[in-house]
């Protein structure tokens, strides 16, 4: 598989996938949407978040509440908006009551984010906070330990340069880490203007550790068992909390944390009208999610 038509398509295909996916039960029961990513699926740059939160499962596009605002006016500080990026996350599904992804719905949930890596063939992928990071680097290292250090490893089949940084809504109550975001934010026209990496062909010479989803393909979505019921999730052992990692659901607004600047406001913008549809419209199509 190698035109771009082609590989559109396969996103496509992908994403009806992820439509139907009921891999982890309990997030196929209480989810609204499902929330593939949105963007722009030719883009060199994609991020990668969390998992969707209340107003996300709402419309079914990622990074639509406050720490989307916040993603889109850092965009805009580095001359790119959100038509020149793609936007996805480790899980596609929202957790209940925003809880942080289970190791089980993130492996489950995984060969989703590889097969996008593999068809959008981005150069740069920033990963956004701990659950992002972790994954994709295949290491429990917390995101303070490695923001703003990009490393060129292997993703599936694919070559990419990763640069982790700081999740926008953990930056969004606590100033130092937006100050730390926005410092990260600033490297990446640098990082987009290096040669894409080198693609290995069959093995990496380069680097020779087990690479993050090396057995998944685009052909190896077809459904499985669901780790979260069959007790499977050893894999991905080290996925598990650890001393070091701000979660986001700890950095809820309290009365005593105030959202930074003017990102307070309700949001509702979704990528291609800007509409707010109602809880019980469809999925956005392929071509509001930018998919065409
Ligand atoms: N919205 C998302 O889509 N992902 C996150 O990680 C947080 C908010």
């Amino acid at each position: 598989m190698t035109t771009r038509d082609e590989r559109r398509e396969a996103l496509k295909a992908v994403y009806e996938q992820a439509l139907g996916c009921t891999r982890c039960p309990h997030l196929a029961e209480t989810r609204t949407r499902v929330v593939f990513g949105a963007g722009n699926a030719d883009a060199d740059l994609m991020f990668v978040g969390e998992a969707p939160g209340a107003n996300e499962d709402r419309e079914g596009v990622p990074f639509v509440g406050q720490a989307g605002k916040l993603l889109d006016k850092l965009l805009v500080e580095i001359g790119l908006e959100r038509g020149d990026v793609f936007i996805a996350n480790v899980l596609k599904c929202r957790p209940p009551g925003n809880r942080d992804p289970a190791p089980a719905e993130i492996e489950n949930c995984r060969e989703y984010l590889l097969a996008q890596v593999e068809l959008i063939e981005p150069r740069v992928i920033c990963t956004l906070g701990n659950f992002a990071t972790r994954l994709l680097r295949d290491d429990p290292t917390g995101i303070s330990r490695v923001h703003g250090q990009p490393e060129v490893l292997a993703l599936g089949s694919r070559a990419v340069r990763l640069y982790p940084i700081y999740h926008p809504a953990a930056a969004l109550y606590t100033p130092s880490m937006l100050d730390t975001l926005r410092e990260d934010f600033a490297r990446l026209p640098a990082l987009l203007a290096e040669p894409a990496p080198t693609q290995f062909d069959g093995a990496d010479a380069a680097d020779p550790r087990p690479r993050a989803g090396d057995e998944a393909a685009v052909e190896d979505l077809v459904p499985m068992a669901d780790p979260a019921q069959t007790g499977d999730s050893a894999s991905i052992g080290d996925l598990a909390p650890t001393a070091d990692r701000a979660s986001i659901g700890d950095l809820a607004p309290t009365a005593d944390r105030a959202p930074i600047g003017d990102l307070a406001a309700p949001t509702g913008a979704g990528v291609a009208s800007g509409s707010h549809p109602d809880a019980d419209a469809a999925q956005p199509s392929p071509d509001q999610l930018g998919l065409f």
